[in-house]
């Protein structure tokens, strides 16, 4: 199993390992900007069918499309609606993910059995050097167990793959963090299914227009019973979100720790710097969105290496990034929310 680093990948060598590799039907794992993702040949079933087996992923959870220009969106999809092309105009490449009626190339293992395909150009140079390697659409999903929390460092990637895909290439740490947002284009008002970097209103700023949201499916501060259905990013340990303005949620954690000084925390770094105790992880600071997106996947992984049972993180900010990030916790979380302005 070749480990290749970042710094090699212009070598044409390196280039035909890949394609071979791809053209063999094997998987390959890769950075993008967004997390890592785990690469098969979309037009080869066998290829794609490992990807679910290795991942341990539900077949009808649909993979997304990886190209490196759009000119092979014609191959993917059966029409591209007027709408889409301000959005690929601006956002391309880059960590949107948009959603097309498929054009019969593309296999229904790789939709889930849908009538739609997502398809996204990664702006990483890497992701791209590597997608053209291939040569061909490259299905490629995040690169982590299914489940766990995506894969952002190289070291995530070798704790879930080590041994288990063909060929792997080492990028060290991802530059977002969050995987793409993902817009439906196929229903009559274009409808956002999951948030990311490209925000819900970058987009509406584009369309002029608004779009659906398709994300909330909690109530706000009334936790959801933990279904099974929703978990997903989700730690070893139990985590809980703590919602309450900030010295609330100072004394309730302060709390937590006198009672077992065995929990984790995970906070930006202003709730970190008002604590004390044996396992807490600044994310960064509150004021710089950008940081603690890239690092929540690493912190809730470090959690499990650390075999913490009970973790604790603050509700943030949901406007802009925080919709991508507080979807992730939401569901890092199954939902369980302890609402503190509910005891006042
Ligand atoms: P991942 O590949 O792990 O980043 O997950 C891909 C996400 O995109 C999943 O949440 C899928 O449900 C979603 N997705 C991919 N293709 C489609 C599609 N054709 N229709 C709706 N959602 C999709
Ligand atoms: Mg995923």
């Amino acid at each position: 199993m070749p480990i290749i680093h970042a710094s090699e990948l212009n070598q044409k060598k390196i280039q035909e390992l890949i394609h071979t590799t791809i053209k063999s039907g094997g998987l390959c794992v890769f950075p993008t900007e967004t997390v890592y993702g785990i690469g098969a040949d979309a037009t080869q079933d066998e290829a794609v069918k490992k990807i679910f087996i290795a991942k341990g992923r539900p077949s009808d959870n649909p993979l997304i499309v990886h190209l490196s220009s759009k000119k092979d969106l014609t191959q993917c999809v059966r029409e591209i609606p007027e709408i889409a092309y301000p959005l690929m105009d601006e956002f391309w490449p880059g960590p949107l993910t948009l959603v097309f009626k498929k054009s019969p190339s593309i296999s229904p293992l790789v939709t889930g059995g849908l009538d739609t395909v997502g398809i996204r150009i990664p702006s990483s140079i890497l992701a791209q050097q590597v997608i053209q390697a291939a040569g061909v659409p490259l299905c490629a999903p995040s690169a982590n167990i299914s489940g766990k929390p995506s894969a952002t460092l190289f070291s995530h990637v070798l704790d879930d793959f080590k041994d288990r895909v063909d060929l792997l290439i080492d990028g060290g740490k991802v530059t977002i963090g969050l995987e793409s947002t993902v817009l439906d284009l196929t229903t009559p008002i274009p409808t956002l299914l999951r948030p990311g970097a490209i925000t819900q209103k970058m987009i509406e700023d584009v369309l002029k227009v608004s779009i659906l949201d398709a994300t909330k499916d909690y109530i706000e501060g009334i936790p959801k019973s933990p279904g099974m259905k929703y978990k997903h990013y989700a730690p070893s340990g139990e985590l809980s979100l703590v919602k309450g303005d900030f010295n609330q949620v100072i004394q309730y954690l302060t709390d937590a720790i006198v009672k077992n000084e065995n929990i984790g925390i995970i906070a930006p770094k202003e709730y970190i710097d008002k604590l004390k105790g044996k396992h807490l992880l600044s994310m960064g600071s509150i004021l710089d969105p950008n940081e603690i997106g890239s690092n929540l996947f690493s912190a809730l992984r470090t959690m499990d290496q650390q075999h913490i049972q009970t973790i604790y993180i603050p509700v943030l900010d949901d406007q802009d990034l925080g919709q991508a990030i507080m979807n992730r916790l939401l569901k890092a979380a199954s939902y369980r929310i302890i609402d503190l302005s509910e005891a006042r």
